[in-house]
């Protein structure tokens, strides 16, 4: 077989697995399908991009395993007007897989060469509708605000308030909460007009969730 063979058919595998943990939105396995993860993945990790498995990536961030990017998109609902609010951009991958459900993703990182890099993969991709930001994303972003839906991918000990102000009512907040490195659980905050409701969907690991900028 080629090499380009070999990566069709690894790439089919790789959807195929996100089917089989039980991600059925044909939107979000679309968007899947057409946004290559090898894209964001560098040096020697790059051949196991199709592995369901989280990488490592610069900064001693990690790329997130694929199956949960996908289960915690489809549980975010986004529709195609939404502007969405991502914190912790890492190698840019669920923001770009979001460039393809939304209007409009603000993804923001704490470390500058991380926010670069996505950058100049979006560029280099064509998406137009993304943009990375450096900064403490633990405040958000007030002057954007309100958002319809965020997404944070680094782990919270509870969901971070100015993040909860700046989602508008009947938006949709996924959130890992939980202390560093033990078992986390994928909390979904909607917004209601009279308050907040909390629903716990699954165990996740993150990396945790650093007040201030980075390196
Ligand atoms: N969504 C990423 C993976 C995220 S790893 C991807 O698709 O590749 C979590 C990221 O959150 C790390 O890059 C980390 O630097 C970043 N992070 C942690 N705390 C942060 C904060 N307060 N503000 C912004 N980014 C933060």
């Amino acid at each position: 077989m080629t090499q380009d063979a070999q990566l069709a058919e690894a790439r089919m595998r790789f959807i195929f697995t996100i089917r089989s943990r039980g991600v059925t939105d044909t939107r979000v396995l679309q968007a899947m399908e057409k946004i290559d993860r090898r894209a964001f993945v560098t040096g020697i990790f790059a051949d196991r991009a199709y592995e369901d498995m989280p990488l490592p990536i610069a900064c001693g961030q990690t790329i997130s395993q694929p199956s949960v990017v996908a289960l915690m998109t489809e549980a975010l609902q986004v529709g195609p007007r939404d502007k969405v609010l991502e914190i912790g951009t890492g190698s840019g991958y669920q923001a770009a897989i979001l460039s393809q459900l939304a209007r409009r993703v603000y993804t923001v990182e704490r470390h500058r060469t991380l926010a670069q890099g996505a950058q100049s993969v979006f560029d280099r991709l064509g998406l137009t509708n993304v943009t990375a930001m450096v900064t403490d994303g633990s405040h958000g972003l007030p002057d954007l605000a309100p958002f319809d839906r965020i997404i944070v991918t680094a782990a919270a000990e509870d969901p971070p308030g100015p993040l909860l102000a700046q989602l508008r009512i009947g938006g949709i907040m996924m959130v890992p909460v939980g202390q560093s490195d033990t078992v986390q659980t994928l909390i979904r905050v909607i917004r209601r007009e009279d308050g907040y409701e909390y629903e716990e969907l699954r165990a996740v690991r993150f990396v945790p969730l650093i007040e201030g900028l980075g390196q």
